[in-house]
């Protein structure tokens, strides 16, 4: 069956076709390790899993790189600010290289609670040094970069569409408004591939660079871009050009548009036919961002009481190009609802058969093969399920299959332990007698007095089941 997604890269849906028959490869740009990542960015990271899911559900083999981004991303994502390691490393009182790997681990702690695959490969751009270094020497070779006091910076101008992706008006740009100039710079929009190191501070992080000044060959500490990390590393890991790459909208105008830029200037070539972007998780009070300080955090839900499947469900319930406004009213309603999930796959837990029903399937990969239509594809789940049509047994494989693309653990769900007080048992058997007596007003009245000890009562063919309201 065909896929199709929508392209940032010409504002339109477009046919899926792999660069390789059947081989996909996937970049997504990875977390700054400088802080833990609020549940906007793990929008991000779920948008990422769900898509690779679903492109390994239509066959093809997919390898999927995330970069960790330990290093050059400045508090501002034009070339002024301070690197947000280096700025985390005052506030904490510790070396830049503890922070990333604190920061690290809690990223990678939050992948496995959501369920998200672990990326083929997770490069450090700490440990891509030298082929970024290689990378901004090639681009300086093809004479699109120059030297300043304060760096090597690419310049735009070389590029004759550099703005194509975020769909931006140079000319605008250039009247200044609201780009804050570096010296040196010689347009707005050029930007630092290489920063030298302030010459009064010994950063934590910081390499040699031997570079010609003044007809004179000499060795310099600094540290790389921000943008140069993700193209060193998508070529290093999947070749100069390749099928998809992901991010946040936000990486459209700046991040994004300057990857292209340098592949463009090294290689001749774009880095990726698709270009994926989800929209923002906003809270009520507008956008949710690290470096604002009021962040939520998925282990701020957890203590709530939250299962990270509800968050999930939250994030699957709403198109990935859709703005989602978070509260905790609507997370309790997907709570809720998974919670009625998780009873029905109880009730209808079987072993898996895999006997799985083909009209639902296409109508699945219908809905998920159409720019990753999640709300449509729940629909069809939830339809699925109230079909009397379908055996119990279909439905949980067929279940089971859908949950290959969402990823909500439904394997997993498990009869909660319940400790039932023994005068509630004593009703249950009572009951139970009831049913066999057919006297089921009995019944009835018996099921009523167990509710008001708090537990509910779920008649299946391997009998009935107590759980806690
Ligand atoms: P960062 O760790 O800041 O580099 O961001 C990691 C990812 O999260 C990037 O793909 C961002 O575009 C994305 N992102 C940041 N804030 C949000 C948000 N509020 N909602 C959705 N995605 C976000
Ligand atoms: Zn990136």
């Amino acid at each position: 069956m065909v896929m199709r997604f929508y392209n940032t890269l010409g504002r339109k849906l477009e046919e899926f076709k792999p660069i390789k028959d059947k081989e996909v490869g996937m970049y997504t740009c990875g977390p700054t390790v400088y802080y833990y990542p609020h549940i906007g960015n793990l929008r991000a990271y779920v948008f990422a899993d769900t898509l690779k899911r679903a492109l390994t559900y239509n066959g093809f083999k997919v390898k999927h790189v995330m970069n960790i981004t330990d290093v050059g991303h400045l508090t501002s994502d034009a070339d002024t600010g301070e690197d947000k390691m280096e700025a985390a490393k005052k506030r904490e009182r510790k070396s830049a290289w503890e922070i990333a790997k604190f920061y690290e681990n809690a990223f990678l702690e939050d992948l496995n609670h959501l369920n998200l695959i672990k990326p083929d490969v997770l490069p450090r751009a700490t440990e891509h040094i030298r082929e970024q270094i290689d990378l901004v020497k090639e681009i300086e070779k093809n004479g699109f970069a120059y030297q300043t006091e304060d760096g090597i910076y690419f310049d735009t101008s070389k590029i004759p569409d550099y703005g194509k992706l975020a769909l931006l008006k140079i000319e605008d740009l250039k009247a200044g408004a609201r780009i804050e100039m570096v010296e040196g710079k010689r347009n707005p929009t050029d930007f630092a591939l290489w920063k030298f190191s302030p010459k009064n501070e010994k950063r934590d992080m910081e390499w040699e660079f031997d570079l010609e000044k003044d007809g004179e060959k000499i060795k310099i500490m600094g540290f790389p871009g921000w943008h140069i990390e993700c193209s060193a590393m998508s070529m290093k890991y999947l070749g100069k050009t390749f099928d998809i790459h992901t991010g946040g909208v936000d990486h459209i105008p700046i991040h994004h548009t300057n990857e292209i830029a340098q592949s463009e200037a090294a290689k001749g070539v774009g880095p990726a036919h698709f270009w994926m972007h989800n929209e923002f998780l906003i809270m009520k009070d507008g956008k949710m961002s690290k470096s604002k300080g009021e962040i939520v955090t998925l282990q701020d839900l957890m203590k709530k009481g939250y299962d990270p499947m509800d968050y999930k469900y939250l994030l699957l319930a709403s198109h990935y190009r859709k703005q989602l406004s978070f509260t905790f009213e609507a997370l309790d309603n997907a709570k809720n609802t998974m919670q009625r999930l998780r009873n029905i796959v109880l009730e209808i837990k079987s072993e898996d058969t895999s006997k799985v029903n083909e009209e639902y399937k296409k109508k699945f990969l219908e809905a998920i093969n159409d720019d990753l239509g999640t709300p449509e594809a729940l629909a069809v789940m939830w339809e699925m399920l109230r079909d009397s049509n379908l055996t119990n047994e279909e439905k949980y494989s067929t279940l089971l299959d859908f949950d290959k693309v969402l990823g909500l653990r439904l394997k997993e769900i498990k009869e909660e332990k319940v400790e039932v007080p023994d005068e509630v048992m004593k009703l249950v058997n009572e009951r139970e007698d009831a049913r066999a007596n057919k006297d089921w007003a009995k019944a009835d009245e018996l099921r009523g007095k167990i509710k008001e000890f708090g537990y509910q009562l779920n008649d299946t063919a391997d009998g009935v089941k107590i759980s806690k309201e």
